[in-house]
């Protein structure tokens, strides 16, 4: 069976060919899958009915969809074949709808606040997965989604060549065109890759989860440090600015007595005074096991104002979901029921 999601073009073609069938053919099943969007093979009306019997669509389910009472966001968990699951962000702001994307089964990393890793990894997503939940989202809103980040579970550079391959996908004009300026990836800083993602010329904007300015703190926080300290990432950060010119966020998770300090906000305006930088600022979101509190504003608002005064452009992330579990690092790789909910069953 040929689950046409994980194929490029020129791939699919080449399968196709292997396979007896005319170029063309690849080109047709290309524009019902990623142009179209179709959710079944039967609706490939030009397709041979001997050839569509060879192909599937969909490489998953909507297993549960949870609807926020506060501000519309919906959490979907999907099912995929192998019966791992994985969840899914979906926002809708007045300029559109955005998503946000798990790129592994769990996550290995670690970080000492987020959901996502309690269970560790279990594996990679495909590129057809993460296409997916693109997909799969798009048929549950009117309005196509514009903005697609990779910050649900996993780490999206641990996944490199699946990452990249469905950047490619997603961004190709003959399928979901997807600008990659509007397309967000998160990284808790793995350099060797970093550095490769530069040299891709892939437009996109790059975010660095840094969450501490020295490595005292960064790595009592995230043991990546231990490999990666901060001195290097910044390194990093200038190689990657230099190489794309674009702009790099760094988020900052505000961590009631952990991080919020002013001198931590002091270490952070020296680390970044004059880089092509963003800073986004999150009061850290609950998560049961690890016990760590969101600052309170007024410190969030002293640590901006350290930033500002550098000239360091910084913004407070306004999170959504969180009544159901679906801010920054309250994703997991398991069902666990809130408030609302719309069960759906395929
Ligand atoms: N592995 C990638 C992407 C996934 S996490 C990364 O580390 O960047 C997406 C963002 O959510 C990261 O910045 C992460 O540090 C942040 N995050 C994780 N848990 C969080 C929490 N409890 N509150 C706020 N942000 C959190």
């Amino acid at each position: 069976m040929i689950t046409i999601r994980e194929y490029d073009l020129e791939t699919l073609k080449a399968t196709l060919k292997d396979l007896g069938y005319p170029a063309f053919r690849g080109d047709q099943l290309f524009n019902w899958v990623h142009h179209r969007g179709v959710a079944t093979r039967d609706e490939m009306k030009n397709i041979p009915l001997a050839l569509r019997e060879l192909v599937q669509v969909k490489n998953m389910t909507l297993a549960t969809r949870q609807v926020s009472e506060e501000d519309r966001t919906q959490k979907l968990l999907f099912q995929l074949e192998d019966g791992h699951f994985v969840e899914t962000v979906l926002m809708q702001y007045r300029y559109g709808n955005s998503i946000c994307i798990s790129t592994q089964v769990g996550c290995r990393m670690g970080c000492a606040f987020c959901a996502s890793t309690i269970d560790g990894l279990k594996r990679n997503l495909t590129a057809g997965e993460m296409l997916g939940q693109v997909y799969e989202a798009n048929t549950l809103v009117t309005e196509k989604i514009n903005h697609v980040v990779l910050m649900g579970s996993g780490e999206p550079l641990e996944n490199y060549e699946e990452v990249v391959k469905f950047l490619r996908i997603i961004n190709h004009e003959k399928g979901y065109h997807l600008s990659l300026r509007n397309i967000t990836l998160s990284t808790c800083g793995l350099i060797p890759q970093m550095l490769r993602l530069a040299g891709e010329d892939l437009p996109l904007t790059l975010a660095i989860s840094l969450h501490g300015a020295s490595d005292e703190v960064r790595s009592s926080l995230m043991p990546i440090n231990r490999k990666y300290p901060v001195k290097e990432l910044m390194e990093a950060v200038d190689y990657y600015i230099l190489k794309t010119h674009r702009r790099v966020t760094l988020e900052y998770a505000m961590i009631r007595g952990v991080n919020d300090a002013p001198e931590q906000a002091h270490l952070l305006r020296n680390l970044l005074e004059g880089k092509l930088v963003h800073v986004n600022l999150i009061p850290v979101n609950a998560v049961a096991e690890s016990g760590f509190f969101p600052s309170p504003e007024k410190d969030i608002i002293k640590f901006k104002s350290i930033l500002e005064k550098k000239g360091i452009n910084t913004t407070i992330r306004r999170e959504l979901g969180s009544d159901i579990n679906a801010a920054c690092g309250q994703l997991r790789n398991s069902y666990h029921p809130t408030k609302v909910e719309i069960v759906q069953r395929h």
